[in-house]
């Protein structure tokens, strides 16, 4: 494979290139990575690979197995210019695939998503996340000035936060993975969360069915594609507690003001499983 050499140079603060040489590197295969394109010259036809539109191999988006069982394939050479990230989940997809395929288990028999939400309740106004959201201005950013970074292109141009600024803006975090939690069976039913939300999203109602509790709560919940929240039937009188998601803050108020635990603020995790994640199973021989 033929190279060209080039030289580069910062002239007038701009970078001039000029080539200077050339250079030959022996090779059995070229593998084109350039990101725009595929080509697969060197996968024989009539393998059982079958190739489709653009020339490219037509691969399962689930189990990423192309029409060889065995063969799998994965980012772009699978589906075209995605990035990175894209290509390291195909990576641990096709993970799983391959592991169940050794294993002489069907590719499409796959282990479910899991979750973990744990509470962050500490004790009785204390949470292990700071709920106290901080409405302060983005701090902002110390930059190199513009001669200076004229000077030279390396010139790293954000010279990042002070420490006083890096805690000015931890507080403007919203805490998104930070979900609430209810249990009926620890609602007293007093009110509390209910006053104190400042949305309007909480009301405790006689249980109806989904297009009267919309209607029913203290601000109408007409977002219909965000589903209700509906608890089951509270101890006392048997009403619900309903909340609509749509415009729940995640502000914590609830929890902070509910004096038997029933509101929490729980942080949420996603689990995803790996191939090394999967339960051994038994194979029958
Ligand atoms: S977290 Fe805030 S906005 Fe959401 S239900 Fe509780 S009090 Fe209301
Ligand atoms: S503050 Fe707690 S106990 Fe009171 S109504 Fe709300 S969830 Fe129930």
């Amino acid at each position: 494979m033929e190279f060209d050499r080039f030289k580069s140079e910062e002239i007038d603060g701009k970078l001039r290139q000029e080539v200077i040489g050339r250079e030959i590197i022996p090779c059995d295969t070229v593998v084109l990575a350039i990101g725009q394109d595929n080509a697969f010259p060197y996968i024989e036809r009539g393998i059982g690979i079958e190739f489709g539109k653009w020339d490219m191999p037509i691969v399962d988006k689930t189990t990423f197995m192309s029409t060889r069982p065995g063969v799998f394939f994965g980012g772009d050479a699978a589906f075209g210019p995605q990035n990175i990230i894209w290509a390291v989940e195909h990576g641990h997809q096709a993970a799983i695939s391959i592991h169940n395929h050794c294993q002489g288990l069907p590719v499409t028999e796959r282990p479910p998503q899991g979750m973990h939400l744990t509470s962050t309740k500490m004790g009785l106004h204390e949470w292990s996340y700071s709920n106290n959201y901080d409405p302060v201005q983005r701090q902002k950013m110390v930059h190199v000035d513009l001669p200076a970074r004229f000077k030279s292109l390396h010139t790293e141009v954000e010279l990042g936060f002070t420490a006083e600024q890096t805690a000015a803006e931890v507080q403007r975090c919203l805490n998104c993975d930070v979900e609430t939690h209810f249990t009926d069976s620890l609602c007293i039913e007093c009110d509390a969360c209910v006053d104190i939300c400042p949305v309007d999203c909480l009301t405790i109602l006689p249980n109806a069915d989904e297009h009267e509790l919309r209607a029913d709560t203290l601000a109408p919940a007409l977002n219909t594609e965000q589903p209700l929240f509906v608890s089951g039937a509270l101890k006392q009188t048997k009403r619900v507690m309903v909340k609509d998601e749509n415009v729940c803050l995640h502000c914590g108020l609830c929890a902070e003001r509910c004096p038997t635990y029933a509101w929490d603020m729980r942080k949420f995790a996603v689990l995803i499983p790996h191939a090394d994640s999967v339960v051994p199973a038994t194979v029958a021989v």
